[in-house]
């Protein structure tokens, strides 16, 4: 355990970083010494900042699964070195990343908060640099143990911090862009931070190793109810080559039409050993397929439970089991246990 802290800022593109071009106006991304320079007030915390930029920087429409295999692999090299880190990252595909990362690094000890600003750092009015500082602050947090005040990984936004995997991007313009709706913030940023301590995930057992897992498979597909969806349209889906599962989004606690030939369909697709996993297209609230009739059809169907689990979370954490197990039986059991606090 390191006495003094220090924390590790990763840049890897997004809002945060980037500025008009002098001739188009588009938004690019710009050198991480630049966003350091926008942060002066960096220099006031008293302990060790450093930072790793990936090159080329990009914008987080552009991240794919082997981008958090980077990042996932980044951490563990640095991992020994470092109290926490915060990745600057684009606010559009955060909650992604935040989810995935949430089940690659398993046995984590050591905050990774994940940060971005609705305007580029360099304007005036940015958000990005209050999200910044505090997420730097609460990286570096300790117990008078010694031990991580948050060990998760989080999204930090407009004062509130996050469960990574409980986030969603919910305004595309506000400064309050995440949401988590089914889980209460872990800290709120205001004159001092506060913790809610009994909502943190703590370990049982301090000093495990980390395990970092790689492997993520693509074999999965989000289909999303609506009335009128065709036949053609769930069949073709149905029958993609080599899927293994479906995230399904439903209405409400899980309903969806009790139209004869889907159930048959997702009976079908469940026999042949595809999962069919079953989240529900509110923001809020939990599938619960045993309140309405059209929700227990879809249960004896054999469509599993997703809870309360965002669709970012749903869909990361089969790709990180589908990577990780080629038995879809092992991927069904680990689909209804909550790894990391997503339901
Ligand atoms: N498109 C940008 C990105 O996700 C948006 C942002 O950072 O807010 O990288």
């Amino acid at each position: 355990m390191m006495n003094k802290a220090a924390v590790l800022v990763i840049y890897t593109g997004g809002t945060i970083g980037m500025k008009a071009h002098p001739v188009t106006g588009e938004l690019v991304p710009f050198r991480f010494e630049h966003v350091l320079e926008e942060v002066p007030e960096l220099q006031k915390f008293c302990f060790r900042i450093d930072s790793y930029s990936f090159d080329p920087v990009i914008d987080s429409s552009d991240i794919l699964p082997d981008f958090w295999v980077r990042l996932a692999l980044l951490i563990r090299e640095k991992y020994d070195q470092y109290n926490g880190f915060v990745i600057l990252h684009g606010t559009d595909t955060m909650s992604y990343s935040a989810s995935a990362l949430s089940f690659m690094l398993e046995n984590l000890e050591k905050p990774v908060i994940f940060t971005g600003s609705q305007l580029p750092i360099g304007l005036p009015r940015t958000d990005g640099k209050e999200n910044f500082i505090s997420a730097v602050e609460i990286a570096a947090g300790l117990d008078q143990q010694g031990h991580a005040l948050v060990p998760e990984v989080c999204i930090f936004f407009q004062d509130q911090l996050f469960r990574g995997n409980r986030t969603m991007k919910y305004n595309a313009e506000e400064f309050r862009a995440f949401r988590s709706p089914n889980y209460p913030a872990l800290a709120e940023a205001g004159i001092h931070i506060k913790y809610n301590r009994k909502y943190i995930l703590y370990p049982e057992s301090w000093d495990r190793p980390l395990l970092v897992h790689t492997q993520v498979g693509t074999d999965v597909v989000v289909l999303k109810i609506f009335p009128g969806i065709e036949k053609k349209v769930v069949e073709a889906i149905l029958n993609i080559p080599g899927l293994r599962v479906v995230v399904l989004e439903t209405y409400g606690q899980g309903n969806a039409p009790s139209l004869q030939w889907l159930l048959d369909l997702l009976s079908g697709a469940v026999s042949r050993g595809m999962i069919i996993v079953n989240v529900t297209q509110c923001p809020a609230g939990s599938v619960s397929m045993d309140t309405y009739a059209c929700g227990i059809r879809l249960r004896e169907a054999g469509v599993l439970s997703g809870y309360d689990m965002t669709t970012e979370a749903a869909v990361t954490k089969i790709m990180l089991l589908t990577g990780q197990y080629f038995d879809n039986k092992k991927v069904k059991e680990l689909l209804s246990q909550s790894l990391n606090g997503e339901f």
